[in-house]
């Protein structure tokens, strides 16, 4: 099982992703948080990402990629997984697509999260998320119990920078011109379930569930 979560970044890929991983008991693989963790250990792959990072550009595809294929051969991604952030543009959907083959491997269901604008920016200028475990918050509409503090394991959470108002248009100019083509060309293959980004957290993972249990009829699901 190989699932594909599509979608702006604030839709909601990682909240859901995270539910789906434990629902499935496969890995979340999210190239952001990855990225993340190498500028946070300061490595070249890291020092190199985070000038494109910064400014809400995608990450050169020779940097992504070579990362996302070790990270998919890993142990724990043998039965599956679930891709939060990845692919982002045409090459690396061809690239994924040709290395998973090499491995016997296919993307079983591709799910496109689909929010307004609008609500993407009040989404992702209110947002903080966990240092440690990467759950997510909003100030006004989903703060944590204790400020500061993550419900979940207590450490700290923080504004990622890319979340400041200035680089939160330029990712989704990013989306737009770069990302958003491939709604077309996993449509084209029969992989497409559009799903209803807003609404509860909960139910929006019954809706990914049952349209992930289906299968792929490129028919959107609410
Ligand atoms: P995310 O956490 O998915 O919003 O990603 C944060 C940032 O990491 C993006 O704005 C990009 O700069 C970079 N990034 C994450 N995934 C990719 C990818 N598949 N290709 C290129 N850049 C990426």
């Amino acid at each position: 099982m190989n699932i594909i979560l599509l979608g702006a970044p604030g839709a909601g890929k990682g909240t859901q992703g995270l539910s789906l991983a434990e629902k499935f008991r496969i890995p979340q693989i999210s190239t952001g948080d990855i990225l993340r963790a190498n500028v946070r250990s300061r490595t070249q792959l890291g020092l190199k990402a985070k000038e494109f990072m910064d400014k809400g550009a995608l990450v050169p595809d020779d940097i992504v990629v070579n990362m996302l294929v070790d990270r998919i051969n890993a142990d724990d991604a043998k039965a599956g997984c679930i891709l939060d952030g990845f692919p982002r543009n045409i090459n690396q959907a061809e690239v994924l697509e040709k290395t998973l083959a090499s491995m016997g491997k296919s993307i079983s269901t591709v799910i496109g999260i689909e929010v307004d604008r609008k609500e993407l920016v009040r989404r992702l200028s209110g947002r903080r998320v966990c240092r440690q475990c990467g759950a997510s918050y909003h100030v006004i509409f989903n703060p944590p119990l204790n400020i500061g503090r993550c419900d979940k394991c207590g450490s700290e959470i923080y504004q990622r920078d890319d979340d400041k108002e200035d680089t939160i248009e330029a990712r989704l100019k990013v989306y737009e011109s770069e990302t958003f083509p491939l709604v077309d060309y996993y449509s084209r293959k029969g992989l497409y379930r559009a799903i209803d980004g807003k609404g509860s957290v909960d139910q929006i993972t019954l809706t990914i569930v049952g349209a992930i249990e289906q299968g792929s009829d490129n028919s959107k699901v609410s």
